[in-house]
């Protein structure tokens, strides 16, 4: 398939020579092939316009209809087979390897949430049957679901060209929800965008959705972004980036006539706490672990583990020793962008030149382009907190390792993080008995709490929850990884006295989806008599 450098407007590539941009290969800095265009003002509209259109029709297809298309736009990207994955590593640099597992991580996110659809009960339907002569008043019949909110802008991500792009998990769960969307591709892989849209459009096709379910704009400035956030048909917004970027587009979303939901998942740095029992049973183990995940995808997780703290002893120095020898071996490789690298280059340098901040360990740096050097620091408690700045996150393969004198500081670290994705804790069992308040202070500042792992890595699952409290995020309720997802793109609704047959299938007696409603307080299958 040859990328053209269109827009995909409700299915049709569309094309105005605008300001254009191209991709470049971060490995060794060069201009790739394919010129693309900023998408115009009026191109940003016809595709929200259209996406309004579609949507009146698009929420009324079943939940099968829009699973098997789910399914389809899984089979399309496999379709694109090596073409999407030679495209993806020269404008990302990320392996093949790395690549192919996300591709699949993207198909199989996509058929989950289809699976989701096929069993039905995501809908929450709630039944409260009517008691007529109830005294003083009678009970009338209300029945609750969820139903979808509207279009929805979706901003790909830089760090996962696949799995938090184009066909990634807030494209996934608001197609999943009902919704229409307009997708904003990262500029960082325009080509890998393009070729994905097409592989979504060809499935709209297939399976007969309307031509404005999907869109994708692009381009390289905020303008394209913003006017999707800002325009009044668009209901709700799903973004993963920079703490500025998405407090930015949170703003912008409130300040419109209509304000509306931001589900943006932004900085975070993932403290990991390395209890005492557990440190002497397995120092060298956690040590090596933790550099393991610090340059993992050198870095551009949003889940890195940016702090580890440990109490002072041998162990920790020794601790320290091993992390060292562990990084000085490790080379890597190139970043994501240019800004991306320069934005980390900035960041460690300046935590290299703060006050009372050692250095411990550097990584060796690859030929690339945008090749940056892995770090560990090393700070007190005392430090830490007196220096705000140390708990903004360094995006990319540096971590800074916090020495706590006695347990209270370790508490004390605890209380004053604001909101991330992740904590981690290593710890056997007299140290999860010893620090039980840890846990408590730590449940109230994350998404997901790990014991003796890393955090790198969220699995896509029913269960999962990656979010957390602000500034993680900018709304703790929910996730923007598994199944839960589905919810931010839908709102409840109830029917008061309605007929049977004016009653969506998921709330009628007969229930002929057999799907789990809450009737009358008790969860159950069975239909109402
Ligand atoms: P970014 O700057 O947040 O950009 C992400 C997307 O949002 C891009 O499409 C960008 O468009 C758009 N955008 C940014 N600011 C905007 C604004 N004010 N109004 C409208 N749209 C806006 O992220 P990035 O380019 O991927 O990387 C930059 C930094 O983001 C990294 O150094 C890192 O700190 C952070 N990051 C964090 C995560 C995470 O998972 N938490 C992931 C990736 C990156 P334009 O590029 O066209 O401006």
């Amino acid at each position: 398939m040859q990328i053209t450098g269109s827009q995909i407007i409700a299915n049709k590539l569309l094309k105005s020579e605008t300001n254009s941009f191209y991709a470049k290969n971060p490995t060794n800095g060069q201009q790739l092939p394919t010129e693309f265009f900023e998408a115009t003002i009026a191109e940003i509209d016809q595709a929200v316009k259209m996406a309004e259109e579609a949507f009146v029709a698009y929420r009324k297809k079943s939940d099968q209809e829009r699973a098997d298309f789910l399914d389809r736009i899984g089979e399309e990207i496999m379709n694109l087979g090596d073409t999407l994955l030679e495209r993806c590593h020269q404008e990302t640099g990320l392996p093949m390897g790395r690549l192919q597992g996300e591709r699949g991580r993207t198909v199989n996110q996509l058929k989950l949430f289809a699976e989701l659809l096929r069993d039905g009960t995501w809908v929450d339907a709630r039944i409260d049957t009517a008691i007529p002569d109830r005294q003083p008043i009678p009970k009338p019949d209300i029945r609750q679901m969820q139903i979808a909110m509207g279009p929805v802008g979706v901003f790909g991500a830089s760090n996962f060209p696949l799995a938090f792009s184009v066909a990634g998990g807030d494209t996934a769960s608001a197609l999943a929800a009902g919704c229409t969307i307009v997708v904003k591709g990262h500029p960082a892989h325009p080509g890998t965008s393009e070729l994905v849209g097409r592989a979504i459009a060809k499935a709209v096709e297939a399976t007969g959705m309307p031509a404005g379910t999907f869109s994708l704009v692009q381009g390289q400035s905020v303008e394209v972004g913003m006017g999707i956030v800002q325009h009044p048909l668009i209901k709700a917004i799903g973004f993963t980036g920079s703490f500025r970027g998405g407090k930015a587009i949170f703003d912008a979303a409130n300040q419109r006539d209509e304000p509306i939901p931001v589900y943006a998942e932004m900085g975070s740095i993932n403290p990991v706490f390395v209890l005492p029992e557990a440190l002497q049973q397995q120092r060298d183990k956690i040590a090596e672990g933790w550099v393991g995940s610090l340059t993992l995808g050198v870095g551009q997780f949003c889940t890195n583990p940016g702090v580890l703290i440990t109490q002072e002893s041998d162990e920790s120095v020794q601790f320290l020793e091993r992390a060292k020898q562990s990084l000085s071996a490790v080379t890597t490789d190139a970043m994501l962008t240019d800004r991306i690298s320069e934005a980390y280059q900035k960041g460690a340098g300046q935590m290299e030149q703060t006050d009372n901040v050692a250095t411990v360990a550097k990584s060796q740096s690859s030929e690339a382009a945008t090749s940056a050097e892995g770090f560990i620091f090393s700070t007190s408690v005392k430090n830490f907190l007196a220096q705000p700045d140390l708990s903004e996150e360094v995006f990319g393969p540096s971590s800074l390792h916090i020495s706590a004198q006695f347990k209270a500081e370790v508490l004390e670290v605890a209380k004053n993080l604001e909101g991330h994705l992740t904590a981690t804790l290593h710890a056997t069992e007299n140290d999860l008995v010893e620090y039980a308040d840890l846990i408590a202070i730590l449940e109230r500042k994350v998404g997901r709490l790990l014991i003796n792992g890393f955090p790198t890595g969220v699995e896509v699952c029913h269960s999962m929850v990656h979010g957390g409290p602000y500034p993680a995020t900018t709304d703790s309720r929910s996730t923007s990884v598994g199944t839960l997802a589905i919810k931010r793109f839908t709102r409840p609704i109830s029917y008061q006295n309605f007929p049977q047959n004016g009653l969506p299938d998921a709330l009628k007696n007969e229930n002929p989806l057999r799907i789990f409603r809450l009737v009358n307080g008790k969860l159950t299958q069975e239909q109402i008599s």
